[in-house]
């Protein structure tokens, strides 16, 4: 047992006997991939409606056992977060803006009626399994530990209503560079007959079923030749795609953005559109229809756009395809106005510049 932490919760850490060696932890960080390998260790939290919150613990990674009618299993009673921490040149390590990954972790814990998760034991949590797992922070450059909070309805019941059992978790999976051959620019497929989100549905909040219904437009992306699927709302405005933001360039270097209840609040793009407002350059955010990105890349008035989440930081979007139409942008500037706001995060985020902002824990 570990001193109570800041939250006034006392840790439980059991150490996984069965850990991968020395040996086998540097060849899995020599070539992490993303989403393939995981750390030796998982934290766990209870909640129950009687007790709140509960029984913080570390504990060797591996299998869940769930009674068959846990009720995420039927209603997908589910949420989760993703970020990274980074491996500094001094060796130590840090997240970025981690109180933002609380802080719409609650959010989406109140869409899908799941009790929110204070934001000390949220930020306890990841402190306790880079602290355990901190040989698992990889160093190469553009390397990362990828981690992954998530919250779920754990209760046996099969009526439809918020689970009154609950549990919370974080696993952490080392990831590699996204881009080991440099950033190229993407090709978006753009999804006119399904749709990612309604008007009053659940697009804010950062639940599953939002990313299994993104599964067979993006299937039909690849077909097409396209790296991702871009979505519209029901009224003909850009959205953002699968697991990105989007942003558009403006020929005077204004960046426009959706702004849209059913959208996913991006922390890379808040972040990268604070550090153009920093260099001067004007930012809109407000509803952008499809037709104003196809008539202004005609007229040049829009000349590129870039794709953001914490995955692959920032990409330049090269091409839109639609079933009738497509946009091309070739121009050099706007890809370098991406790339470079993608070097000055990256920058931050690895230590190697001031952290202006205050971003990094
Ligand atoms: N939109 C969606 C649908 C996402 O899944 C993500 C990734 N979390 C993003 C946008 C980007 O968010 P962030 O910059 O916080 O990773």
């Amino acid at each position: 047992l570990q001193a109570p932490s800041a939250a006034g919760l006392i840790w439980q850490v059991i150490r996984n006997g069965e850990a991968k060696t020395p040996a086998e932890r540097e060849a899995v960080l020599a070539d992490p991939g993303f989403g393939n390998h995981f750390t030796d260790h998982m934290v766990d939290i209870c909640w129950s409606e009687k007790g709140g919150w509960h029984r913080p613990r570390v504990s060797p990674y591996g299998p869940i056992s769930l009674d068959p009618a846990a009720a995420v299993l039927h209603y997908a009673q589910e949420i989760f977060e993703g970020m990274k921490a980074y491996r500094h040149a001094d060796g130590s390590i840090h997240t970025f803006r981690p109180f933002e990954n609380a802080a719409r972790m609650q959010r989406s814990a109140r869409r899908m009626a799941l009790p929110e998760l204070p934001s000390d034991i949220f930020i306890e949590s990841l402190k306790q399994i880079i602290a355990v797992d901190a040989d698992w922070v990889p160093s190469a450059p553009e390397t990362s530990l990828y981690l992954r909070p998530f919250m779920f309805a754990k209760e046996a019941f099969l009526g439809v209503r918020p689970a009154k059992k609950v549990a919370y978790y974080v696993i952490a999976s080392p990831a590699g560079a996204y881009f080991p051959g440099g950033v190229e620019p993407v090709s978006i497929w753009l999804s006119t007959d399904y749709a990612r989100a309604g008007k009053g549905g659940t697009g804010a909040a950062k639940t599953g079923g939002n990313y299994a219904s993104s599964l067979l437009p993006q299937a039909e992306a690849y077909e097409k030749g396209c790296q991702q699927v871009a979505f519209l709302d029901d009224a003909g405005n850009l959205e953002e795609l699968g697991g990105m933001n989007i942003v558009l360039v403006k020929r005077d270097g204004t960046l426009v953005t959706p702004e849209s209840p059913s959208i996913l609040e991006g922390i890379t793009r808040d972040s990268i559109l604070q550090l153009a407002t920093d260099r001067g350059h004007a930012v809109e955010r407000r509803a952008i229809s499809l037709d104003e990105w196809r008539s202004g890349a005609d007229s040049g008035e829009i000349v590129g756009a870039f794709a953001c989440g914490t995955a692959a930081v920032v990409v330049p979007i090269g091409r839109l395809l639609g079933t009738d139409f497509e946009i091309v942008h070739t121009g050099a500037g706007a890809s370098e106005l991406a790339l470079s706001l993608r070097r000055e995060l990256t920058d931050i985020q690895y230590g190697r510049v001031e952290d202006r902002h205050g971003w990094l824990t």
